[in-house]
C-alpha cells in the first residue's frame, strides 16, 4: 500500500505544465536550485518543446550564465559556461572573502541532434568534461550512448499545444 501510495505522488509531483516560455525559464531556475555537481542532465522533447529554454532557467539558477547569454548549441554542438556563483549562503554583499574562494558554476550545454555519426559524437570530446565536476545539459543525447560516470536526472518535455508544455521529471 506504500507503494501504491508512492507512485501516485510520484506521477502527480514529478510533472508540471508550464503556459509560457518564461514559466519554463522560471521552472528550470527553481529546479536548479536542487542540482549539485557533478550531474548529467538530460533533456528529451521534439524539436521546438522547450530543450534550450529549460535550459536558460537551469544555467541562470546555476549561477553560471544570465538567461539570455544561454543560446541553442545546434550548430556548435558545445556552449560551456563559468560564472562565479553569487550565492554564498550567508549575505553576500561584500564578497571578498580572501580566505574562501568563489565557487565557480561550470555548465556544459550540447546538443546532439546534428551529429549523424558515433565517429562525430565521439570527437566532441565529452568524455573530457567528466575530468571535473560540472553540471552537463544535453539535448538529444538518447541518440548516442554516453559514457558517463556522473549521476543523471532526465526531463522530458512535451509540447501540449499553443504556449503549453509539460516537464516530467525522469
Ligand atoms: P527545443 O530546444 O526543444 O528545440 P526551444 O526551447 O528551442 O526548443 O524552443 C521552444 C520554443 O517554444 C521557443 O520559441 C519558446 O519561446 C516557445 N515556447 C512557447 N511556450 C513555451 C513553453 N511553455 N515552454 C518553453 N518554450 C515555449
Ligand atoms: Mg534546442
Amino acid at each position: 500500500m506504500a507503494e501504491e501510495t508512492q507512485g501516485r505522488i510520484a506521477s502527480e509531483t514529478n510533472s508540471v505544465v508550464t503556459r509560457s516560455a518564461e514559466e519554463t525559464i522560471a521552472w528550470g531556475r527553481e529546479f536548479a536550485r536542487g542540482l549539485a555537481a557533478p550531474l548529467l542532465v538530460l533533456l528529451t522533447g521534439d524539436l521546438g518543446s522547450g530543450k534550450t529554454t529549460l535550459t536558460k532557467g537551469i544555467v541562470a539558477g546555476l549561477g553560471a550564465a544570465d538567461e539570455e547569454d544561454v543560446t541553442s548549441p545546434t550548430f556548435t554542438l558545445v556552449h560551456v559556461y563559468e560564472g562565479e556563483r553569487s550565492h554564498t549562503g550567508a549575505g553576500a554583499s561584500g564578497s571578498n572573502g580572501a580566505n574562501a574562494a568563489p565557487a565557480k558554476s561550470v555548465v556544459y550545454h550540447g546538443d546532439l541532434y546534428r551529429i549523424e555519426s558515433f565517429h562525430d559524437f565521439e570527437t566532441l570530446g565529452l568524455e573530457d568534461a567528466f575530468a571535473k565536476p560540472a553540471v552537463m545539459i544535453l539535448e538529444w543525447s538518447e541518440k548516442f550512448p554516453l559514457q558517463a560516470p556522473w549521476p543523471q536526472v532526465r526531463l522530458r518535455l512535451e509540447h501540449l499545444g499553443g504556449d503549453s508544455r509539460r516537464i516530467t521529471i525522469g
